[in-house]
């Protein structure tokens, strides 16, 4: 998606050959209007496919997720990090080691939030080495539910997550696909090596 790259090469700050920071316009401060086009472009890429509900896990992945359930018209249940009063129990839960935050997370979601009649899609914002989308997975195999696809916005391809969910058999829609950060510089995949 050319317009999220150029957002990427003009505000993306490369921490380090593999962290990318992007609080200008997905992590902390966000772009609505760029929301919306990765909104519309997740439906177009799983148009037709009869999904029902959008899973993703809080906070960076609920934007682009409810811009993609707007357009989709259908609802977005996010994983929670922590149980809080109000979700106590009959929760589907799995385990997630964070890559940014260096921590396991114990990540769950209400059971009657999903069943399985459900078709889902999985939307996040990054994809590293897989944790977060293998955690997601587990919770919504959990409830029976069927898995149509996954959706990213960022995708670092040189760390191993995207091959290995693809190598399972998972449908994997990234937004924009970086090759490298070596040397502070942000390397895009070419559409011709996709
Ligand atoms: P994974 O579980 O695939 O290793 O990492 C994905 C999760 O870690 C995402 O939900 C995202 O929040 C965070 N993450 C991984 N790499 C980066 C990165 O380079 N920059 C930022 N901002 N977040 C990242």
């Amino acid at each position: 998606m050319e317009k999220l790259k150029e957002k990427i090469m003009k505000e993306g700050q490369v921490l380090s050959d593999d962290v990318l920071k992007v609080d200008t316009f997905l992590n902390h401060q966000l772009d609505p209007v760029l929301m919306s086009e990765i909104g519309k472009e997740f439906a177009k890429r799983f148009e037709g496919m009869g999904i029902t509900k959008i899973v993703t896990i809080e906070s960076s992945g609920i934007a682009p997720s409810v811009m993609a359930g707007l357009e989709m018209q259908v609802p977005v249940l996010f994983a929670r990090k922590k149980k809080s009063l109000t979700l106590q129990d009959d929760l589907y839960t799995a385990s997630v080691y964070s890559f940014t935050k260096q921590e396991k997370n114990q990540i769950c979601i209400g059971r009657k939030f999903l069943n399985e009649q459900e078709k889902v899609l999985i939307i996040d914002d990054f994809l590293a080495k897989g944790q977060a989308a293998l955690g997601l997975i587990e919770l919504v195999k959990q409830s029976g539910a069927e898995i149509a696809g996954i959706g990213i916005v960022i995708e670092k391809e040189f760390q191993e997550g995207g091959e290995q969910l693809r190598k399972i058999g998972y449908r994997v829609e990234s937004l924009a696909r970086i090759k490298s950060l070596k040397d502070g510089m942000v390397t895009f995949k070419k559409e011709e090596e996709i």
